[in-house]
């Protein structure tokens, strides 16, 4: 089989004006980026306001092993299949992050027959939304420690006389908004600022930008004004007094909004099939809430019968975060789950390694079942259909996959079936796009897992217990003290995204299968004002990934006509 690059490459693109009329969009309701991606213009949102709006198939997955599960790969076969059937239809997907596509993972644009196209502009910097927002979470950093310099530097009085500003008396020691960069640079995670005369000296960190709360509020905010709103809210530092400093106060919101005009804007590009596709944030799951934008969302629904999008990593992960954060946002709720599955992710969850994994191995798949099966549970207490999707690779063979149709049937799921996307494209996730089709005819009552308004300790209680299965929730002497603060700056209320390990469906990524009883412990709790969400700590979770021995990026490389070389 050709590489992915290569199978990308002899796609015969269309216009990408042509993919965006056919949609339904005007021809001033969209800027084309050359021929193979365009940005929609925001002023779509009031005419589509008045729409019906098409259904929403969630995508997720098991638990994530080393062996990739597929869900991208699904969520665009299923989309092409959905475009060859005749159907409206348009797939929401993130931003790659340039951390997984020279790390570890490599690109996500897919892979095989199922392919988002040119996947070398996806994985690399497309629109430069994701540079956009470094540069405007660091403008606010840059701007904390100007003003904690100058400040310093002068006095409060003198400060104020030269400047007509009224002095802010930041806490160098209380600065709560890091710097951001979107690689994985272990080297950043923990560092010394303002050395020289450049002060005051301080410890800081960066997070990659994918964990960057500005990121959030770009995917949750619902049009530009809710933007520059939840902008100003960002909770930046504290002052001397304790008082809390946020991005409005600072002075710095305006510009930051000015930086996310553009990146407001979701990009449409295509599949290899012509289907459209909304490339809009790329929020991480286990760090972050882990699913594309609100308004692209809002724009596909608009124009299309059905629109496909994916939750990172498994149900625990993106999916929860979809249905308690995302939803409340945008008021969408999916009407019918795709949760993908391998035979050889199962195995692993049953302990068979990298060497023995593509051996048949029976006992092994029905001891990782349990993993699928909570899945299935998990995805059902919320009261949506769950069709189950088998991403088949090469080795599986006919046997297991028919004994892992039924068990799914006998565990829950409405319907299973194979999806052969990666090898076959639009013709390899048919029958998985009439499953999806049969199910988003049944009626759904939607049942979010937890209600905020009782507040962040039984919020955090139930996403324990329900969302992971943890028999208690236990809070460090620190994160008890970060929760009275978050309710004195009147946070209780809000939804909680859990910062986890996405290898396990507990915060320990060695807990395989479907752990239960285990006390889920929250080491830091954190106000992200902006995004509407409190962040919790799982366990030590790093927000700046590292590069590993071998990474990504040895394999990468251009040729003297500027094509590259290695996806
Ligand atoms: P996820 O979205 O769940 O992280 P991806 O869809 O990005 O997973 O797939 C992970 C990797 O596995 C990608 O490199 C993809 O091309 C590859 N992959 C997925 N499904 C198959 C398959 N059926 N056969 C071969 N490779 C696959
Ligand atoms: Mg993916």
């Amino acid at each position: 089989m050709l590489s992915d690059i290569q199978i990308s490459r002899q796609t015969e693109l269309r216009a990408i004006a042509d993919i965006a009329v056919q949609m339904g969009l005007k021809p001033d309701e969209f800027r084309s980026y050359g021929v193979t991606r365009a940005k929609v213009d925001l002023q779509v949102l009031p005419r589509l306001a008045a729409q019906p709006k098409g259904k929403m198939v969630l995508v997720t997955a098991i638990t994530p092993t080393p062996f990739g599960e597929g869900k991208t790969v699904t969520s665009i076969g299923l989309t092409q299949a959905l475009h060859q059937l005749g159907k409206r239809v348009c797939a929401c997907l993130r931003q790659p992050s340039m951390g997984p596509v020279f790390g570890i993972k490599g690109g996500a644009a897919g892979g095989g027959n199922a392919q988002i196209v040119p996947m070398e502009e996806l994985n690399l910097h497309l629109t430069g939304d994701i540079h956009a927002v470094s540069a405007a979470h660091n403008l606010a950093a840059a701007a904390i420690d100007a003003r904690l310099h100058h400040e310093q530097r002068l006095g409060a009085e003198e400060f104020t006389r030269q400047s007509g500003l009224i002095a802010l008396n930041i806490d160098p020691q209380r600065v709560v908004w890091n710097r951001v960069m979107d690689h994985n640079d272990r080297a950043l995670r923990n560092i010394r600022i303002g050395l020289g005369n450049n002060g005051p000296e301080r410890q800081c960190s960066f997070d990659i930008t994918a964990a960057s709360e500005l990121m959030a509020v770009l995917a949750l905010s619902r049009d530009l004004a809710d933007m520059r709103t939840r902008i100003g809210n960002l909770l930046l530092a504290f002052d001397e007094q304790g008082q809390a400093i946020t991005a409005e106060q600072l002075g710095v919101a305006g510009a930051m909004a000015a930086i996310l005009r553009e990146a407001i804007e979701p990009t449409l590009m295509q599949t290899i099939n012509g289907a459209p596709c909304l490339i809009h944030t790329g929020p991480f799951a286990n760090i972050a809430h882990g699913n594309s934008s609100v308004i692209a969302d809002e724009i596909a629904l608009g124009l299309n019968e059905i629109v496909v999008t994916e939750g990172g990593f498994g149900s625990d992960m993106g999916f929860e975060k979809f249905c308690n954060i995302k939803a409340r946002a945008s008021g969408v709720t999916p009407d019918c789950v795709v949760l993908v599955a391998t035979l050889k992710a199962l195995k692993s969850h049953a302990g068979v390694t990298a060497s023995e994994i593509n051996y048949p191995n029976l006992a092994a798949l029905q001891q990782g079942m349990s993993n699928l099966a909570w899945h299935i549970a998990n995805v059902k207490q919320y009261g949506l259909p769950v069709v189950v999707a088998i991403n088949r690779f090469p080795d599986d063979t006919a046997d297991e996959l028919e004994w892992l149709r039924t068990a799914a049937i006998e565990a829950g799921a409405d319907a299973v079936e194979l999806s052969q996307a990666f090898a076959d494209g639009a013709d390899g996730a048919t029958d998985l796009a009439k499953a999806v089709i049969t199910c988003l005819q049944q009626q759904v009552a939607f049942l979010p897992l937890y209600n905020p308004d009782e507040g962040l300790m039984q919020s955090l209680q139930q996403l324990a217990r329900r969302g992971y299965g943890a028999s208690e929730v236990e809070l460090s002497t620190q994160a008890q003290q970060q929760l009275a603060q978050i309710e004195a700056l009147g946070g209780n209320h809000l939804p909680i995204c859990m910062a986890k390990t996405q290898m396990s469906i507990s915060h320990d990524p060695r807990l395989k299968g479907a752990p239960s009883g285990f006390v889920l412990p929250i080491v830091g709790l954190k106000l992200n004002a902006g995004a509407g969400f409190v962040t919790a700590f799982a366990g030590n979770i790093m927000t700046m990934p590292g590069l590993g021995i071998k990474p990504g990026y040895l394999k990468l490389d251009i040729d003297d006509n500027g094509d590259i070389q290695g996806f």
